[in-house]
């Protein structure tokens, strides 16, 4: 099947009713017919038979094929939330005595986990900076057990090669972990690049009409049951059976909806580009210095762009609050276009200097582009400007 085929049939398990659209179990438990069954489904619980909704559930079970026959993975493990697949991936993977290789530039939450969790746990994590090939080459040793990165980072925009950098990091035995969440599960075949488990919050563009909140896990079989279930299911991120189905009907949407906001972010970016009191970042223009790379890596920009507005901080509050249409908020990939201002929100943790060199500086705004019609954001993001 290809991808629009599975997104709309992948993974579906039709109850005796023969329901068009998938069913929601919104159940916690399951009933055996006697003590002998659950005794023996507590032993090995066969492909159609459930426990418990913190081990799995039908409607979650669903949307992990789903997911994972897009992704081309031999199987997924869906959680709570982008950070607990994000810290269930790592947790899982990682004891005291382990090195990790990581790239600087992530998410405010990631960078939180790599620093301040793990370390607590007697994990050693050396940052490098994500696009430069040497810095990873140098920072991995036998005893590297796991690398991590952003394949396009949160909000800055550098894009990873997914390859290189897998290449680099399987001569010494690590496993690469990636959050492909900017890259989308629409672009970015990560695991035929290299990846051995790819990570993403659903609550992004999986959803993307901002409802609620999720996570994947997906990569290898083994990996998958053997080291993330058992270490997911004892600690409790199990994805609720209700968000895991918005999720699974997001998925028959999402290579229509993420293309559409892509073309758009295109189109903006480009009208922007010469435009003196904004420097646009966006891995789709030719001055993106990893621009060769993403079209490769990824064939198109993707849903979010990054805008420095010239004049700082207050020029970018005035920017966000002259805008008519497009939102002040945090997410991305939502069908309603937002804007964030990273500096004093998502990495506001960060002291300044830390800021500077991820390339956060005050006047840089995130613009996660929606559905809306491109002309209208457009007009609506210059207006934005003349008042500035
Ligand atoms: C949002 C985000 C996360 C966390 O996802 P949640 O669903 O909010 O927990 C992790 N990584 C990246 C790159 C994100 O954008």
């Amino acid at each position: 099947m290809k991808t629009r085929t599975k997104l709309v049939h992948g993974g579906t398990r039709r109850s005796q009713y023969g329901e068009v659209s998938e069913a929601l179990f919104l159940t916690q438990g399951f009933v055996y017919e006697t003590a002998e069954a659950a005794q023996a489904r507590f032993i090995e619980a066969g492909e159609d038979e459930f426990i418990y909704a913190r081990y799995g559930n039908p409607t979650v079970a669903m949307f992990e094929q789903r997911i994972a026959a897009l992704e081309g993975a031999e199987d997924a493990f869906a959680t709570a939330s982008g950070m607990a697949a994000v810290s269930g991936a790592l947790t899982a993977l990682l004891r005291a005595g382990d090195h990790v290789v990581a790239a600087r530039a992530l998410f405010g939450s990631c960078l939180y986990v790599l620093e301040e969790v793990l370390t607590r746990f007697g994990v050693e994590v050396t940052f490098v900076d994500g696009t430069d090939l040497d810095q990873w080459r140098a920072a991995v040793r036998p005893g590297t057990r796991a690398v991590f990165f952003e394949t396009v980072a949160n909000p800055t925009l550098e894009v990873v090669d997914i390859a290189a950098v897998a290449g680099i990091a399987h001569d010494v035995g690590a496993t690469v972990v990636v959050d492909n969440v900017f890259a989308t599960p629409v672009y970015s075949d990560a695991i035929a690049q290299g990846a051995d488990v790819v990570v993403y919050s659903a609550t992004k563009h999986i959803d993307g009409q901002g409802r609620c909140l999720g996570g994947v896990v997906l990569g290898r079989r083994e990996f998958i049951r053997k080291v993330l279930e058992p270490y997911l299911k004892h600690t409790g991120g199990a994805l609720s059976p209700f968000n895991a189905w918005v999720m699974l009907k997001g998925l028959e949407t999402i290579d229509l909806r993420v293309r559409a906001q892509a073309e758009s972010a295109q189109v903006i970016a480009e009208a922007l580009a010469g435009d003196a009191r904004v420097r646009v970042i966006y891995p789709g223009l030719p001055e993106h210095p990893q621009h060769a790379l993403a079209m490769r890596q990824m064939e198109q920009g993707g849903t979010v762009l990054a805008l420095d507005i010239a004049g700082g901080q207050e020029a970018a509050f005035r920017f966000l609050n002259a805008l008519e249409i497009v939102l002040i908020s945090n997410n991305l990939g939502d069908a309603k276009s937002i804007v964030t201002h990273p500096a004093t929100t998502t990495h506001q943790r960060l002291a300044e200097e830390r800021r500077a060199a991820l390339g956060i500086t005050p006047g840089l705004v995130r613009f996660s582009v929606g559905l809306e019609d491109p002309e209208d954001l457009l007009a609506d993001l210059r207006a934005a400007l003349d008042a500035v």
